[in-house]
């Protein structure tokens, strides 16, 4: 049999060649990306019905460049105006196949003032493309269809498919409309490769075979309101206490410092080779409280509610840490007269299991060996790191396609304001992906 990880080096020259061709054509691509606003409209404080079909649009860019590396292209929806662009390379029929996804949903970029230019400008420097979506993740976006551009342009046939998803709703974990869909559509692959953004700096992409879970949840707890001249009377229990009334912005630091204790234990105790310690964090993102329909401090709040996103030690089930999260809750309200006898609730918004990629996965040391001979040897454990957050490589190995998750980015800017890529991190992933490809997939004789 023979070894199909290694075609001719002129061949594998010729599509490196082709892709550094391609730097400002990628770059040009991604500011026409960002210039579309593809806003998820079901995010939290998006008016759906006045920026659905963004996604549609941005799908539609990704479908042409999917035509223009000769991939047969269908359009998958489940909700109108937010299709997901589904391709396929066909193969000569004998390797194995491979899947490369990205979301074309971007976060809002509201604070439009803190940004140095338009979010949706799509501003190209000398360096870096910058926009809403340049790191998360129009870049592995449009790095992975030039990819495929330039396996054609260098005359490659592969012999398994390689197959490419542009889908809608990963940044509210909408699964069913998106990433699902597409693989229920029958876009499935042997094994994926997730092409969101993997570096936290501006160095070369990571290779991250794993992924924290996550847990969005709120906690809300109750008081009883008073007028503002009590509130002596009630915080004191030598004079009315909580007979008068109970504000519930103080008992909400009683939670709120229960899971802080929380975080700093799971800094110390969830350690994992490829996270830094401390990244499994319990994040208090939003907090709301007040006088019940009432935004003046003239009265005691009677209502209070912290939302977390908790991110957790990939080996740990959502089940496990739901467990442990409830029990620190109950522990710090036994300590307090008034929560004792009025338990906050906690409501499970979200929750996204953790990914591991099963040791020994071919696809694995596929990317890392093509990564290393793009940049020329580094060693292998240098370009492993676990994946900052979530993203749909969880729902891919729920439909059958394990993989691992890998792509140009600045992901420190992501979700942030100034989010851009550097252009060289394009050229590396789009490189990457291509010998992947071919070595993953297999390359048929020349003609
Ligand atoms: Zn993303």
């Amino acid at each position: 049999m023979e070894d199909p990880a290694r075609t001719a080096p002129a061949r594998r020259e010729a599509v490196l060649q082709a892709v550094e061709g391609y730097a400002s054509a990628m770059a040009k691509s991604l500011s026409d990306a960002i210039r579309i606003p593809s806003v998820n409209p079901k995010y939290p404080g998006q008016n759906y019905s006045n920026i659905v079909g963004a996604e549609e649009d941005m799908s539609s860019l990704m479908a042409d460049l999917y035509r223009s590396a000769g991939a047969a292209v269908e359009m998958v929806a489940v909700e109108k105006g937010r299709a997901n662009a589904c391709a396929r390379i066909t193969g000569t029929g004998e390797g194995q196949s491979l899947a490369l996804n990205g979301h074309v949903d971007v976060v809002p970029a509201e604070a439009w003032a803190r940004w140095e230019r338009g979010p949706f400008d799509g501003q190209i420097t000398d360096e870096a493309v910058i926009g809403r979506g340049a790191t998360d993740m129009k870049s592995g976006l449009i790095a992975h269809a030039y990819a495929a551009k330039a396996l054609r342009d260098a005359g490659i046939r592969l012999r398994g498919d390689l197959v490419m998803h542009a889908v809608v709703g990963e940044e509210v974990g909408d699964h069913l409309a998106g990433t699902s869909a597409v693989l229920e559509a029958g876009y499935g692959a042997d094994a994926a490769i997730v092409c969101e953004p993997t570096n936290v700096y501006d160095g070369p992409p990571v290779v991250s075979p794993t992924a924290p879970g996550l847990l969005w949840f709120s906690v809300t707890l109750v008081g009883k309101t008073a007028h503002a001249g009590f509130r002596g009377h009630a915080l004191h229990s030598t004079l009315d206490g909580h007979r008068l009334g109970v504000n519930a912005v103080d008992k909400m630091w009683i939670v709120y410092h229960a899971l802080r204790q929380l975080e700093d234990e799971w800094a110390h105790r969830d350690r994992h080779p490829l996270f830094v310690p401390g990244h499994f964090s319990i994040l208090p993102g939003v907090v709301r409280a007040n006088p019940e329909g009432i935004e003046v401090p003239f009265f005691l709040s009677d209502t209070a509610t912290i939302e977390y996103c908790a991110l957790h030690h990939p080996d740990r089930s959502n089940d496990e840490v739901v467990d442990e999260i409830r029990r620190a809750v109950e522990r710090s309200c036994a300590s307090d007269p008034w929560l004792r006898d009025h338990q906050p609730t906690i409501d499970w918004k979200l929750v996204w299991p953790p990914y591991v990629t099963s040791p020994g996965h071919r696809i694995v040391e596929t990317v890392i060996n093509a990564h290393q001979e793009v940049l020329g040897g580094h060693d292998a454990n240098a370009i492993q790191g676990g994946f900052f957050g979530v993203c749909d490589i969880t729902w891919l190995e729920r439909g059958g396609v394990p993989g691992i998750i890998y792509g140009p980015g600045v992901a420190k800017t992501a979700h942030a304001e100034n989010e851009y890529v550097p252009i060289h991190q394009m050229i590396t992933a789009a490189k990457t992906y291509a010998l992947a490809a071919m070595d993953y997939c297999g390359v048929a004789e020349e003609e």
